[in-house]
């Protein structure tokens, strides 16, 4: 029989490959079970009532949370040095289920110019047909950001590093600022994962997770996590329920699964996308790199104070090449995998057109912008595939 754990402080890996689960509850058996639950059946009538009660915290209905879902809530919020934690079905449900926990008609909010572009889509179509009127601000914007702040401001949302174009922003000034006028602080932390950055220890309240990324991390299953301290849980535990988002059990056990080798997988992603990074860097195709990781990124002593690592996701600017050369460059790859999201094991590129998608300040670059996700492949192998695409693109003029 497995012997019950002592407490006492633990390492964070030690955390990841302890937290949420209990083999002493399951006849040893290492990694949680998956239930599968719709109904819970009440032993009593007296038990049925104290079910229905407010504050009720065990099991009762499926859409309310199970012993697996549970696990992965008590994982999530001890990784984010937080208390409480809960399971959506996306990354894009964590994000609108976070901003509808406070927001009402009339509201207004400000959001990161950078953040994930179906963020802005919620918040441009969804939230604005409620009345919450969406305003975007430069990432970099810091604690100037009190200036934009209105009597019926109710959220700064944040990403950082921002999408595509991974600009960093000054988290603890925009934080204390917030906090200092009664507003909550939103972030998307999906690129750091909570191994590399803790927003909540920076001051954040609420802090969203595309989990299908890094956290399920073999592109498997989609996931959305939702951590928060004590004095949010309630604003977004009702929300999420109120919307009946759930997540479903095999996924959460998927997520589960793969958070428990997510530090190791992250460590490979950071050594092998910085060495890919500098390897394009200095290629004679690629005019600039966007990752905050190197040292002349110009966000870098930002990056260097707030987190502890980088994930393997980074972006380029090429040189001007034409639509033909593009497209060649694109079918050549063979180990890169054309597609959206990362955060698994395999390598991906995706381009982007930034200039459609910044409101707050328009983007200038000319170049052509090439997001990279480098998996756990061989690095000579993914450098190879490389240049056979740039030979492809150089041929087809
Ligand atoms: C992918 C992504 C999301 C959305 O996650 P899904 O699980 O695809 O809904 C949100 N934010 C960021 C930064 C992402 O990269």
């Amino acid at each position: 029989m497995a012997k019950k754990p002592s407490s006492g402080p633990r390492g964070e890996n030690t955390v990841l490959t302890t937290a949420g689960r209990d083999p002493a509850a399951n006849h040893g058996i290492v990694n949680p079970p998956v239930y599968h639950a719709s109904t819970i059946l009440s032993p009593s009538y007296a038990a049925f009532e104290e079910s229905r009660k407010p504050g009720y915290d065990g099991y009762r209905y499926g859409r309310y949370g199970t012993p697996t879902t549970r696990a992965l809530d008590e994982l999530s919020a001890a990784l984010d040095h937080t208390d409480h934690a809960i399971s959506v079905s996306s990354g894009l449900a964590a994000v609108s289920c976070a901003l509808l926990a406070f927001v009402e008609a009339g509201s207004h909010i400000l959001v990161s110019d950078s953040a994930y572009e179906p963020t802005r889509t919620f918040c441009n179509s969804v939230l604005g047909r409620f009345g919450v009127e969406t305003e975007y601000y430069d990432p970099h914007i810091g604690a100037e950001i009190e200036r934009l702040i209105r009597p019926n401001t109710k959220v700064i949302y944040m990403e950082s590093p921002g999408s595509h174009s991974f600009d960093i922003q000054d988290v603890p000034a925009i934080a204390e600022v917030a906090r200092a006028r009664g507003v909550k602080t939103i972030i998307d932390n999906t690129w750091a994962t909570p191994i590399y950055f803790k927003p909540i220890t920076k001051g954040v309240n609420v802090v969203v997770y595309a989990a299908t990324k890094y956290q399920v991390g073999h592109s498997d299953a989609m996931m959305g996590i939702i951590a928060m301290g004590e004095e949010d849980r309630d604003a977004v535990r009702d929300t999420v329920r109120r919307l009946g988002n759930t997540a479903g059990p095999d996924d959460v056990y998927l997520t589960l699964r793969g958070m428990r080798t997510m530090a190791v997988r992250l460590r490979h992603h950071m050594a092998a996308g910085l060495e890919m990074a500098r390897w394009l860097r200095d290629r004679p195709e690629v005019k600039r790199i966007l990752h905050p990781a190197l040292e002349d990124h110009p966000d870098h002593a930002l990056w260097k104070r707030d987190f502890t690592g980088a994930s393997g996701l980074f972006g380029t600017i090429f040189e001007p090449c034409s639509d033909a050369g593009f497209a060649a460059f694109f079918d050549a790859l063979e180990l890169h995998g054309l597609g959206a999201s990362w955060g698994g094991f395999e390598s991906l590129v995706l381009p982007a057109n930034l200039a459609k998608s910044r409101t707050a300040v328009p983007w200038t670059e000319t170049g052509r912008v090439v997001r990279f996700h480098t998996g756990l492949e061989d690095l000579e192998d993914l450098k190879a595939d490389v240049d056979r695409a740039f030979a492809a693109m150089k041929a087809a003029g």
